[in-house]
């Protein structure tokens, strides 16, 4: 049993009405057990849903591109991915892991790196403070190119 590997995909963890997994029955629920497996193996983290699509029709499963969208956001809406629209177009999903980090996008090849900076952070803290609040939340993207120099 898949969901046994995934110790949070609970039915309380993920939010989901029992109808609605009900409902949605069989095909569906291995559908976002298979999108789970997928953005949790993914070595790039951040997949729009074609790409979610195009490894689920690689594997040999027969899940529509409809499909994929539906089941993200629900995942979304359950807090179980994270979506980001990055300006360079299709939005990209990734497992909430409750760990924050900043994304940098490479302009060129899309490739979406990860990172955090303690400092970046505590500036951002020290910014709100002057103005006169305290830093709820952020997200923060850098728009980069390769170095040519490098
Ligand atoms: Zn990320």
């Amino acid at each position: 049993m898949i969901a046994q590997e995934l110790p949070w995909y609970t039915g309380e963890d993920t939010g989901m009405e029992p109808g609605e997994l009900h409902k949605a029955g069989l095909k569906a629920t291995s559908a976002r057990l298979r999108i789970l497996e997928i953005l949790r193996e993914e070595q790039e983290h951040h997949l729009s849903a074609e790409d979610i699509y195009r490894r689920l029709l690689d594997a040999g499963d027969e899940v529509g591109l409809a499909t994929v969208y539906r089941v993200l956001t629900q995942f979304e809406a359950a807090g179980l991915v994270a979506r980001h629209n990055f300006a360079t177009g299709h939005s990209v999903f990734e497992l909430d892991s409750g760990c924050h980090h900043d994304h940098m996008v490479c302009m060129e090849t899309g490739q979406v790196v990860e990172f955090l900076s303690d400092e970046i952070e505590r500036l951002q803290r020290e910014v709100a403070a002057a103005h006169g609040y305290e830093l709820v939340d952020h997200s923060l993207v850098l728009y980069v190119r390769p170095r040519k120099d490098s």
